[in-house]
Formats: structure tokens, sequence, C-alpha cells
């Protein structure tokens, strides 16, 4: 494999002269200074000025907790903002494509329509496992990246680590993979194989196990060079400063996070046995995640029985793979308890 990422990189992108924000051009210091560089109000309020555009305090935070450097960390709006800066830095609109597997998250198609970017669909196997030689198959000259979620929306289970690996081997162009559910599986992050793969892109997101999706904040990990230039074409304050601060104090209180992980877990796996004892449920798949995807007799009957009971799950049974599926996040004990005793009333 012959890796160049100045070969990846829309030529337009390489030349950009990103724009240079009053933050950008004079850190703030200590001690008393008066700032008049970026026509802000200058009455306190807690937000009246423009936050860090770098996220320096917390991408240390972040760095000290996924075992990396903070150069080697881009933040966006969610991850759904930083799958779409890799879309825009490396792929050419109505010329380059990019792989997914389905059953999978729903935004890489979106983000490649949005983009204009050519989809190439190249299904998961009967027990949603990437087909290596199937994908192989499909990558062309102008596949500029290959996107895959481990562990899987919808399917929640995590690929095999050797099968990502042979793909990172073998692909000179980027591979993508989406670790929104990294804290629940029994899988290890692919973060400690970044120094091995200049080609790899983990993203992560605060909107699952750190119980933040409010606040909008996701996050990739990739070598030093790609977050360089990613780093060019994000919004310059694409971070509010309430969205840091509370970031920084949710992963210094990991105890708490963790706390709620193992519950979660652990209803997981409570979920999955007492599921498969109701009458009409035909398979509950394996999961990594914090969801389980349920294959029942009639999805669509089923799924509008628990609405009548005001229970909203998210019915799947349209995506290839998936058909009669259901898949339900795990929720609290109470709320758990709630969904089986619905099944099993249903079931009777
Ligand atoms: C929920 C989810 C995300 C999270 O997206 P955010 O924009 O960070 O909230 C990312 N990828 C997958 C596969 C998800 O299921």
């Amino acid at each position: 494999m012959s890796f160049d990422i100045q070969k990846l990189v829309r030529s337009h992108i390489a030349d950009l002269k990103p724009y240079s924000s009053a933050r950008d051009e004079f850190d703030p210091v200590e001690g008393e200074v008066v700032y008049l560089d970026a026509n802000e109000n200058p009455f306190y309020n807690g937000v009246n000025r423009y936050p860090d555009p770098q996220q320096r305090k917390l991408k240390e935070v972040i760095a000290m907790r996924r075992g990396l450097a903070a150069n080697q960390l881009l933040l966006g709006n969610g991850s759904d903002e930083v799958l779409d800066l890799i879309f825009r830095a490396f792929c050419i609109p109505n010329k380059d494509n990019i792989i997914v597997m389905p059953p999978t998250y729903g935004m890489y198609k979106v983000l490649a329509n949005i983009n204009c970017i050519f989809l190439d669909e190249v299904p998961l196997s009967n027990d949603f496992q990437l087909v290596t030689k199937d994908i192989f198959n499909h990558i062309s000259s102008r596949t500029k990246a290959i996107f895959l979620c481990s562990p899987n929306n919808p399917s929640g289970n995590s690929f095999h680590r050797a099968d990502i690996l042979s793909l990172l081997k073998s692909f000179d162009g980027l591979v993508v993979v989406d670790e929104a559910y990294i804290d629940f599986s029994t899988q290890k992050s692919l973060v400690t194989e970044l120094p091995y793969y200049p080609n790899l892109i983990i993203t992560q997101t605060l909107s699952k196990a750190f119980g933040l999706a409010g606040i909008r904040l996701g996050f990739c990990m990739a070598s030093e060079e790609i977050i360089n230039i990613l780093n060019k074409i994000k919004p310059p304050y694409n971070i509010n400063s309430l969205t840091q601060e509370r970031a920084i104090s949710a992963l210094q209180d990991w105890d708490a996070t963790l706390e709620q992980i193992t519950q979660l877990i652990a209803e997981r796996k409570r979920l999955f046995v007492q599921l498969k004892t109701i009458s009409f449920v035909k398979k509950v798949y394996p999961s990594d995640a914090n969801f389980l995807l349920v294959r029942v007799d009639d999805a669509d009957k089923r799924y509008t029985q628990l609405i009548q009971n005001n229970i909203v799950v998210r019915n799947r049974s349209k995506q290839v793979g998936c058909e009669n599926c259901l898949r339900l996040s795990v929720g609290t004990p109470q709320e758990n308890q709630i969904l089986i005793e619905t099944l099993n009333r249903l079931s009777s």
C-alpha cells in the first residue's frame, strides 16, 4: 500500500488559506488585558466572549482519556459535522465514491448525497459481519473512503478486528471507523492502531455513553496530517463555550460515566434474556452497544402496539437484512421493566 494523504485531499483544500479569527491571532492570556479585537460585547455574563476556536482545554482532557496526543483530535458539533468535514476535504463531487456496508448508520448515505459523492453499498453478511472479499472487489481508483461502524448501528455487533485491519492494510484511501458505541463494547477502540495506519480516522461522540446528546459534541482521531487538513475547513467557532465546559466536567467525572455504562450493559444482558421469552420474538441479536436489534413476527404490528402503550422504539424493518426488526434502546431499569411487562401482555 502506498498511502499519501496529499494525493487524497482535494487540491483547492490543500491550497486553501483558512479564515483567521481574532482568537487565532491573539491567545487570551492571564491577567488584566483589554480585549478590543473581536467586536464582542464587553459586559460580562459568562458567555460574552468567543470560545477557544481550538478547544485546547477540552482536547487535553479527551486526549488524556483516549490515550493520544491533543493534535490528533478534531472536534465537531456532533460526529455528524466531523463526518461532513471528511467528505468536504477529501471527496470530489460527481467523481469520487465511498463504500458503506448496509445495514448501517444512515448518515453516511445522506452525507454522500448532500456532497454529490457516489455511494457503493456492500451488504454485511447474514450475521452482520464485513465481507472483506466483496469490499475489495468494489474498491476502484475513485474510492476515497470506506465508512464502517463498529459496534454497528442498527445490528449492535462489533466487526472482527482482523477484518478491519486487513482493510486498513490493503486500501490506500481512508478508512473511517465510527466508534459511537465503543464504550459499551467488549472490543477495544482502534485508537491504539493510529500510529500504524496513516489512513485510519476514528470518530466518537459524547452523545451515547457520556449521556450528553444535547450538547452536540463529536470528534475524530487521526494522524496530525489529517487533523490539520480538517482543521482548515471547520467553522472557526464550531464548539460553543457551554458545550466545552460541560464536556470537560463530564470527561473529568469518568467514574460516574462508567457506573452508568456498567448499569446499561447489565440491563442489556437482562433484556436480552427476557426478550427471548416473548412468544412473538424470533431472534435477539447479540449486542456490543446500548441497544438491541430484535426480529419479531410482524414489525409494523408490534411497533404500532408499542406506540399504543406509550413505548417508542425504532422500526428498522426497511433496512437490508433487517426484515421485521425493531431496534430497542436500553432504558433505565424501570423503563425496561415497563417494556418487558408490556411485551408479555401483548404476547399472551
Ligand atoms: C448516535 C450515533 C452517532 C452520534 O452522532 P452525534 O452527531 O455525535 O450525536 C454517530 N454514529 C452512529 C453510528 C450513531 O449511532
